[in-house]
């Protein structure tokens, strides 16, 4: 099959490669032309494990280019993967989507199969086709199907190649464009999801809703645990193995980030709310996300009440492990109120990088750590597991840790003589 993928970012980049591994005739079309010569030079834009290799193993397949109406026109599917970020009130903005369908409306000279994988607010793929033919654009030249992506930044090869599910929205009795999903994914093995095209813009913006309200329940259900002196960890091992709560996503910590639960969450409460619809859960989901970085903020100031000129080292800057994105990571929230706080900040990342004025950025971990008055470990990379504590004692000025994301080896850090810092992680005394 000859597809277009518009927009070469996280989805859209794995798509094409994903859609080339299965063979068909991929051409990535970007209006970043910096992100296009890249590609082009053979150099990968962003870190995502195991996408390099990929592209390398198909590249016979993929083609990258700047020219959008060329690669639409050759096309006989196209696939929307350009970002929808949120506006300050919350709503999503879809100027890119609509800058796209506006270019495929000047472009559409055969039929076109045109497959929403954005994420877009309730009606948008339906408001699309009426876009279409406002623009005179003949309702036989084109078939519009949602078709979003669950993949997860830092897995989403693995998540592409072997998704849950692949949800289908569909326009009513369009069983054509069904078979065509059938054949691009075909290699694929997971079961259809097939409803309307609200119905598969609806499964997205919950699916990440339940994500987040799960992640802020659990942050809840850990501040509480830290004033009875109950650990957390047994309490997501309890709850966890009953098959209905399922023991994913129970991890407590600093708060859900990245470029997609906290705008969605919005997303959704903004549309609710202009519906006359108060979605008070989400709103808590989103309020005690807010606030999960003032929490680390407290714990800290009861170790070191003025944080003015003390040394913090914040170990990680992406809003999870296993990539380089910075968007909306409550690592550099935190950072932030740090700065506000007059501390001088040193970090390290793996992968990340974040200039900003009063923070210093190292490329190596021990580098970062040098006379610090605290440790803050504010994503989990597997690599801080195997810090060198013996060897950090001796590098450091105060024998504090705070691990925003309860995942280092408690006992290894306490025996080396540091206080741990946890969130809900008081010992069963
Ligand atoms: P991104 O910002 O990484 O990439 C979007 C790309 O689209 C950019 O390279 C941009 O230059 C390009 N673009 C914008 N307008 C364009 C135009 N008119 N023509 C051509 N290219 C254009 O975004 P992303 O993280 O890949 O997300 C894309 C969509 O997928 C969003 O709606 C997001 O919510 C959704 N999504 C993201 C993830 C994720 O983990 N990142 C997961 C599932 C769904």
């Amino acid at each position: 099959m000859e597809i277009c993928v518009i927009g070469a970012g996280y989805v859209g980049l794995t798509s094409a490669v994903v859609f080339a591994r299965l063979g068909h005739k991929v051409t990535c079309v970007d209006k970043d032309s910096e992100k296009i010569k890249k590609l082009n030079e053979g150099s990968i834009t962003i870190f995502e494990p195991g996408l390099e290799k990929l592209l390398v193993g198909f590249n016979r397949n993929i083609s990258f280019s700047e020219d959008i109406e060329d690669a639409i026109g050759r096309a006989e599917t196209i696939l929307i993967a350009v970002g929808t970020p949120q506006l300050p009130d919350g709503e999503a903005d879809l100027q890119f989507v609509n800058e796209v369908i506006l270019t495929i409306a000047n472009t559409i000279y055969s039929h076109k199969t045109i497959i929403t994988k954005s994420t877009v607010p309730i009606g948008t793929n339906d408001k699309l086709v009426e876009i279409l033919l406002e623009l005179e654009v003949k309702r036989s030249r084109f078939h519009i199907v949602s078709n979003p992506e669950f993949l997860r930044e830092g897995s989403a090869v693995k998540d592409m190649l072997h998704p849950d599910k692949i949800v289908v929205g569909l326009e009513d009795h369009d069983q054509q464009s069904l078979i065509k999903l059938k054949q691009l994914y075909y290699g694929i093995n997971a079961p259809f999801v097939v409803t309307s095209l609200k119905g598969a813009e609806m499964i997205k913006y919950a699916s990440n809703s339940f994500l987040a309200t799960k992640i802020s329940f659990m942050n809840e259900m850990a501040r509480i645990c830290d004033v009875f002196n109950v650990d957390i960890m047994d309490v997501a091992k309890g709850i966890g193995s009953d098959p209905r709560i399922g023991s994913e996503f129970l991890q407590a910590g600093i708060g859900y980030g990245g470029s997609c639960f906290p705008k969605d969450l919005q997303s959704l409460i903004y549309t609710s709310k202009k519906q006359e619809i108060l979605p008070k859960l989400l709103m808590a989901t989103e309020e005690i996300n807010q606030t999960q970085v003032d929490v680390y903020m407290d714990k800290l100031k009861s170790y070191i009440p003025n944080l003015t000129d003390k040394k913090i080292t914040v170990l990680g800057l992406s809003f999870k492990p296993n990539t380089d994105d910075i968007r909306s990571s409550p690592a550099i929230r935190l950072i932030h109120k740090l700065v506000a706080h007059n501390a001088k900040v040193h970090v390290y990342d793996p992968k990340a990088k974040y200039e900003t004025t009063n923070v210093i950025q190292f490329h190596h971990v021990n580098d970062a750590l040098n006379d610090t008055d605290c440790i803050i470990v504010a994503t989990d990379w597997d690599e801080f597991l195997y810090l060198d504590w013996n060897d950090i004692k001796r590098r450091v000025n105060e024998n504090i840790v705070l691990d925003t994301r309860n995942f280092l080896n408690r006992n290894k850090v306490e025996k080396h003589g540091f206080t741990y810092v946890g969130l809900g992680r008081s010992r069963n005394e």
